[in-house]
């Protein structure tokens, strides 16, 4: 357990200059993923929601957001099937990666491979769901609402 936790730290390293507070929220991405859930944050100033979190507000600069889950159906908006992916995901090829449009928000992420691709319609309503990828890492992906 200890073991996991250091290589989690080791990993955003590589990211190299990032604030504490940046970092720990990222961690609480995380950590609410492993509970079954995806998070996004919103802005008490001024009520702008960002998804993936933030630590500081884009609009207002505040630092003082709260989570909320991401939940229910979003909307199909566009989608497009990779060929290449990025480095440590390659042995998950082929997946399709999509924008989902909730309103106030947007997600960015994978589609489940539970769907064929000719069942994909723009428009179409999708819910965001927590998954763990075969490199063991956690992760989020779009199945149908
Ligand atoms: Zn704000």
């Amino acid at each position: 357990m200890a073991k996991k936790k250091k290589e989690v730290d080791d990993r955003f390293k590589r990211f190299g200059t990032v604030s504490f507070t940046a970092i720990s929220k990222v961690n609480d991405f995380v950590k609410y993923l492993d509970l079954g859930k995806v998070m996004g944050t919103r802005c008490k100033e001024c009520g702008t929601v960002h998804f993936p979190p933030v630590a500081d507000c884009a609009e207002c600069l505040s630092s003082d957001v709260e989570w909320f889950e991401v939940s229910g159906p979003g909307k199909l908006v566009s989608f497009s099937k990779l060929i290449y992916a990025p480095v440590g995901f390659e042995e998950d090829l082929p997946y399709s990666i999509a924008l989902l449009d909730y309103g106030d928000y947007k997600v960015f992420g994978r589609i489940s491979k539970d769907i064929p691709d000719e069942q994909l319609q723009i428009g179409m309503a999708m819910k965001t769901q927590p998954i763990t990828l075969p490199s063991g890492q956690l992760s989020y992906a779009f199945t149908k609402a």
